[in-house]
Parts: C-alpha cells; sequence; structure tokens
C-alpha cells in the first residue's frame, strides 16, 4: 500500500501529466499556427478547448517581414469575420513592377492594390482575436525537440515535456519541427535583407510623369540584380511605425543561381536606395531567411502536420502572410476529419494541399520562379517588365491570385 505522501505525489505526477496532454497542440503562434487554431474552431468548435498554440515569444513581438497582405489573406480573414482594419495599415493605391526604374503598373478598380500592416501588431491583435475565440495561447515557451511515437507526440519545451495527439508544425522557415521530421531533406531558402527609413519628403517625392504615380503611395518591386545573378529582387514599400509614415526596403534571393558569381546581397539594395536618395550604410539592416515552396517539400508524417514556412512560402516574391493564412486553412480541414476518422497519418495531406487553390497557385508560382529567374538575361528582364504587361497580368490573374476563393469553406460531407 502506498504512503499519503506518496499517492499525494503519484495524484499530483497524474495531474500534471494530465495536464500536459493535449489535443492538439499547434507550434508556433504566427499567421499560420494561429489561421490553423480559428479555422478549426470555425469548422470544428468542439475542438476548440482541445488546441493549444506555444509560441516561443511574447506578443507583441518582433518579426522580420515587410508586411505587404495581398487580396487573398484579407479574403482569408474576412472569411473568419476578422476586419484588418482594425490594425494599423498604409494602403498603397499603385504596385509596380520594374526593371532598373521602369516597368508595368498594376492598380486594382475600387481598392489598393496591397496592404501593408506591421507584423508585430498584426500577429498581436490575430492572437488577441485567437484567444477571443477561446483558445490557449502560452507565450514563451521554446520548443526544443518533438518526438511522434506510435500514440502521440512527445514535444520537449524550455518549460517541461508537453504530450499531444497530434501537431501542427507552425515554426516558420527556421522552425524545429521539420528539423525533427524530416532532418535530411534539401532545404531551399531565400535570403532576405530588409531595411526601415523614414518617408520620402516631399523635396525627393518623385513623381512618374507618364504613369502619375507618386512614389509614396506606390509599392516598388525591381528585378534589376537579376542579370547579376540574384535570382530575386529589390522593394520600396510605403509603411508607418507607431503611426509615423516610413519605407521598407529590402532584397529578396531565391538563391536560384547560387552557383554563379554574385555581388554582396546588399549591394544592388544600396544602389536601389541611392538612386531614390537614401544611404543603405545610414540604417539598421537586418536579415532572415525565407523557404520557400518546392514541388518536392514534404508536409506530415504521422500525428505531425507542417504549415505555413515551414512548408514553403511563395517563391517568386517571398509572399507568406496570406499563403500562411491559407494553410491554416487546410490543416484545419486535414485535423477536424481525420478526428472525426480517429485516424491521424495525415497521408493524404501533401496530395490534397496540391490539389488545392493554394497548392495549385504555389505550384504555378514555383514554375515562374524557375523561368524568370533563371532566363537571366537583360534582354528577357526587359521584355518581361516593360513589354509583356498584357501577357504578365493575365498570367497573375489567373495562376498567381484569387486562389483563397478555392479553398472549401466546411468539412467535407462523408465525415461531417
Ligand atoms: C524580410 C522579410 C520580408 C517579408 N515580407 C513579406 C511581405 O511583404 N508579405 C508577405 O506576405 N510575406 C512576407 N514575408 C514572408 C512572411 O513573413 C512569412 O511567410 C510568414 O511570416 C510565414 O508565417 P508562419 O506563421 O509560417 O511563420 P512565422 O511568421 O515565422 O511564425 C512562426 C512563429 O513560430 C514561433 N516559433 C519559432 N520557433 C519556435 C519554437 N522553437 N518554439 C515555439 N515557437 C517558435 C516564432 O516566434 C513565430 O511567432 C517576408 C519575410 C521576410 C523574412
Amino acid at each position: 500500500m502506498k504512503s499519503p505522501a506518496c499517492s499525494f505525489l503519484w495524484q499530483n505526477w497524474n495531474m500534471e501529466k494530465k495536464k500536459r496532454m493535449h489535443d492538439i497542440l499547434i507550434l508556433g503562434g504566427g499567421p499560420s499556427g494561429l489561421s490553423t487554431a480559428l479555422h478549426l474552431a470555425k469548422i470544428a468548435p468542439h475542438l476548440t478547448s482541445r488546441i493549444l498554440i506555444l509560441e516561443k515569444e511574447h506578443y507583441p513581438r518582433l518579426k522580420l517581414c515587410a508586411g505587404g497582405l495581398v487580396v487573398d489573406a484579407e479574403i482569408i480573414l474576412e472569411r473568419l469575420g476578422l476586419d484588418v482594419r482594425e490594425v494599423p495599415h498604409v494602403d498603397a493605391d499603385d504596385i509596380r513592377f520594374d526593371f532598373a526604374g521602369k516597368g508595368l503598373t498594376v492598380r486594382v478598380p475600387k481598392r489598393h492594390a496591397i496592404r501593408v500592416i506591421r507584423r508585430d501588431e498584426f500577429d498581436h491583435w490575430l492572437a488577441k482575436k485567437t484567444r477571443e475565440a477561446g483558445i490557449e495561447i502560452r507565450e514563451g515557451v521554446k520548443v526544443n525537440k518533438i518526438i511522434p511515437d506510435e500514440s502521440g507526440v512527445a514535444v520537449e519545451t524550455d518549460q517541461g515535456e508537453f504530450r499531444a495527439e497530434i501537431v501542427v508544425g507552425a515554426d516558420g522557415s527556421n522552425g524545429i519541427t521539420r528539423r525533427c521530421i524530416f532532418p535530411n531533406e534539401p532545404v531551399y531558402t531565400a535570403r532576405v535583407l530588409e531595411v526601415i527609413t523614414p518617408d520620402y519628403s516631399p523635396a525627393n517625392d518623385e513623381i512618374d510623369p507618364g504613369k502619375n504615380i507618386n512614389r509614396r503611395d506606390a509599392a516598388f518591386f525591381d528585378f534589376f540584380p537579376v542579370p547579376n545573378n540574384i535570382a530575386g529582387y529589390t522593394w520600396d514599400f510605403p509603411t508607418q511605425v507607431n503611426g509615423t509614415p516610413m519605407r521598407c526596403w529590402g532584397i529578396y534571393d531565391t538563391n536560384l543561381l547560387a552557383d554563379q558569381k554574385r555581388p554582396a546581397l546588399k549591394e544592388p539594395l544600396a544602389e536601389e536606395m541611392k538612386r531614390h536618395g537614401f544611404e543603405l550604410d545610414k540604417y539598421e539592416i537586418k536579415g532572415h531567411p525565407i523557404r520557400w515552396y518546392n514541388p518536392r517539400n514534404n508536409a506530415s508524417v504521422p500525428r505531425v502536420l507542417l504549415v505555413g514556412d515551414a512548408v514553403g512560402a511563395d517563391p517568386i516574391f517571398g509572399e507568406g502572410i496570406s499563403i500562411a493564412l491559407g494553410y491554416g486553412a487546410l490543416a484545419a480541414r486535414e485535423i477536424a476529419e481525420s478526428h472525426r476518422r480517429g485516424e491521424f497519418s495525415f497521408a493524404g495531406y501533401k496530395r490534397r494541399l496540391a490539389r488545392s487553390g493554394l497548392g495549385q497557385a504555389l505550384f504555378a508560382r514555383w514554375f515562374i520562379t524557375q523561368v524568370i529567374y533563371t532566363f537571366k538575361w537583360k534582354w528577357f528582364q526587359i521584355l518581361l517588365w516593360r513589354m509583356l504587361k498584357p501577357i504578365v497580368l493575365l498570367a497573375a490573374w489567373i495562376f498567381v491570385l484569387n486562389w483563397s476563393k478555392r479553398i472549401p469553406q466546411r468539412l467535407s460531407p462523408f465525415t461531417a
């Protein structure tokens, strides 16, 4: 027979173990993790209280990102009943895709072309909405290792061990989940630098006479670094920091031409900023990789699903916020249906992902990436960005944008 002290310890140990056993553990509280939770709460409300999100930082936390939201991000948020206008933002009326300062302009009738948020504010807001939906988020918990087995998944953190029936790896481009479940898989990552500067002063406010564009109100992408083996572009977005208008500059390189001779990544960025009156060296430069989508990237093992950058962002631009929100919608459906069946192999997740509107858009973007960055010659880039406007816009409209409307909103009738 157990002594009273022993049985007290035993009961406490059991309670502690029970407290740490969860049905669904989401690792990472960025857009993909929060979207997975919000979609689960929407399509399978009975699972809401069984979800726990572990986030290593405390909101509002810094996240290096230019914060450009495309229309698909807004559509997904609207469908969740969320109004992103509650987050401080700047709207750009025009987007310019240039080669060395000249190119094509995109303007969307009756709406902004791109909305720019700051990620500390956006993610904090989304986390608040997730909590309001009844989902628990524990901040300041860093996941160190995950070990799936037949009966569940052990999650080792700096705050002790958790156990879950299902784990969602939403921990971003450098995440630990993918490294634990696919330790030997090839990784396709872009290198990215970002700089925040003051806004254009009225004195150096530039207006493109032909297009009637005020630089302050527009977002710019310039592909001039491609012929020099930087398979990407520089960007210049309007933004705001604590309500003050600023500019966000950066450079993105998919690394597709990494085997060729390339200048240091900051050189083309410095050149572009100088063209517009800014000295790169006066500002703080920050860098972070983006893992991009390749059809070969795997997305699950039994009991563990990956979402967001952990699977892969858009390879053309490194655009990943809308994509992360979209992965969340698909993963939630996958989890809810697995729960109904009581079977957690997630064997068809990658296939269903590939067939979804998101998967098709990602495949198209991956294919376009192979063309526009490996056909790196200056004449091809000039032709593409300056002369083929109708073709480029049509391809973007059909293959790249508007995929969010093709994401199912409900569980399939066979499992409902
Ligand atoms: C410089 C730069 C500019 C960008 N600009 C744009 C843009 O303009 N528009 C756009 O759409 N996309 C942009 N992106 C891409 C975009 O930021 C990502 O695609 C997007 O954040 C992916 O969301 P996610 O939820 O998958 O990952 P993340 O946003 O990275 O979130 C992962 C979360 O997991 C947490 N986490 C990580 N490790 C652990 C751990 N071990 N334990 C617990 N928690 C952990 C992190 O703290 C974080 O909160 C940019 C990226 C970079 C680097």
